[in-house]
């Protein structure tokens, strides 16, 4: 393919979930595509996730993600199956549907297979670039019309498009952008993804006029033990300590401050809102047996995650009794008798049957020693707020209209959900075959 004088049907950035995906099927359908990655290989975070899932339902949905973009989130439920149909055309290995996060359905899914196929389709049939990244998108007479892309050496390259697909994963990776979408502290969060996704979809959306939100929509992330580095991803999941929803978090006043059992997900936005953005984590031997020692989701070998960021000199501590929370150390700084009498009174709260704030899922008291405690602070996956889309996944300007030849997908689009979650891959995947669905539909317009 010359540079500058042929047009593609499908320009991609990024090439994890939601590119692959865009990419790959577009492919499929004939389209002439070209995919530009900007890490050394294609993958993003996706790599490193396993469960294919979402609400069951649209009701469901709506109950777990009430500010979510109803008519977007709604489409991921109901283009779930044929999505997971296409990822199983591939030969891709999709296991029997399991729960996930107590309200999901979904499949674990051999994740390096699906991309690894997709590369192979794009690759046979258009043209996959890594360490190539845009360095602005064409945009003549209202419309995108592609983009000039560059490489790490310096050389640049223009590919003119039908459509370009914005799919670089959202800014989690960027800390200004975090501090000013997010939340102040937001700019310290650990990342718990690829360190590629740092906002470059979002800054060549907003460079041609697209509409950014919503705002204050939040993250997706969890709780992680506060001094305690990821030695390799793997440890995005070995660290998270997904049963904080059957414990209980104390602020830096000893107090608690929300409903812990709704979701470690939903915990990290509420640490986030805390001073110091820190917490203290509580649990009791019954927690750690029943809840930690399990898998968080059928199939996932537990582990003792207690012990390895013990082991990693977390701030973390055992006590034989409640009453030994007064000795908390200085250092941590929280308090340890406000921290102990709040221990009791949550007891007595849960053992009346009325634990204040309230506990949906899990109301028993911490009665069986020992006592894990331990620091935690949230570590960011991905973002919610990003490039308003419509359900073509056609990137909206300011008044709301379509901007002509321009998609986002995944990360990039903003909206699916807010402040709440029902699986990233879904999204990305569903709106990545839209956006090829799109690209195929303009192709057949211009011909
Ligand atoms: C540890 C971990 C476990 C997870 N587990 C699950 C799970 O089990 N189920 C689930 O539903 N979700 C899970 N997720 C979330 C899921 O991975 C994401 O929601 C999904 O990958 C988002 O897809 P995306 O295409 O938007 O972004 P990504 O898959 O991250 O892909 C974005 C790509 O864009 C590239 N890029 C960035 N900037 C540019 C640029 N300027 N030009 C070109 N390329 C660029 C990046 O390098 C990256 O390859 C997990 C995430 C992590 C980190």
């Amino acid at each position: 393919m010359s540079d500058s004088d042929s047009i593609v049907d499908l320009l991609v950035f990024g090439g994890g979930m939601a590119g692959m995906s865009a990419a790959a099927r577009a492919c499929s359908d004939g389209a002439s595509v070209v995919l530009v990655e900007k890490g050394e290989a294609i993958g993003g975070s996706a790599i490193y996730a396993g469960f294919i899932w979402t609400a069951p339902t649209i009701e469901v949905m709506r109950e777990v993600n009430p500010d979510g973009d109803p008519g977007l989130s709604a489409q991921v439920v109901e283009h779930f199956a044929a999505a997971l149909d296409w990822v199983r055309s591939l030969g891709v290995n999709v296991a029997d549907p399991v729960t996930v996060l107590g309200y999901g359905r979904g499949s674990q899914t051999d994740m390096a297979n699906y991309l690894l196929a997709c590369d192979r389709l794009v690759r046979d049939h258009g043209e996959v670039l890594t360490g190539w990244s845009a360095h602005a998108l064409l945009f003549e007479d209202g419309a995108v019309v592609g983009a000039e892309v560059e490489n790490g050496a310096g050389a640049r390259r223009v590919i003119r498009a039908r459509s370009t697909l914005l799919a670089t994963g959202g800014f989690g990776g960027d800390p200004a952008m975090r501090a000013e979408h997010i939340h102040p502290l937001a700019a310290n969060l650990p990342l718990r993804a690829n360190p590629n996704s740092v906002g470059d979809g979002l800054r060549l959306g907003l460079s041609v006029g697209a509409m950014f939100g919503p705002p204050n929509a939040g993250f997706y992330g969890h709780l992680i033990p506060s001094k305690v580095a990821y030695n390799n991803p793997y440890e995005f999941t070995d660290l998270t300590f997904y049963h904080s929803e059957h414990g209980v978090l104390l602020n830096l006043e000893g107090k608690r401050f929300c409903d812990e059992t709704v979701g470690d997900h939903l915990n990290a936005l509420h640490v986030l809102d805390q001073s110091d953005a820190r917490a203290l984590l509580v649990y009791d031997q019954r927690v750690r047996d029943e809840w930690m020692m399990v898998p968080y989701v059928e199939g996932v070998e537990p582990l003792d995650k207690f012990q390895l960021a013990y082991r990693r000199s977390a701030r973390a501590a055992v006590a034989d009794a409640i009453e030994e929370f007064e000795a908390l150390p200085d250092e941590w700084g929280y308090p340890g008798p406000a921290s102990r009498d709040t221990l009791l009174e949550f007891n007595r709260q849960c053992e009346a049957g009325a634990p204040n704030p309230g506990r949906e899922l899990d109301a028993l008291p911490l009665l069986t020693p020992p006592y894990y405690i331990i620091e935690v602070i949230p570590a960011i996956t991905f973002t919610f707020s990003g490039l308003r889309i419509d359900p073509q996944a056609r990137v909206l300007d300011e008044s709301g209209e379509a901007i002509p030849g321009l998609l986002a997908a995944g990360a990039d689009a903003g909206g699916v959900f807010n402040r709440a979650y029902a699986g990233g891959l879904a999204c990305a995947l569903v709106f990545g075959l839209q956006a090829a669905a799109t690209a195929i539909a303009e192709r057949a317009a211009s011909a």
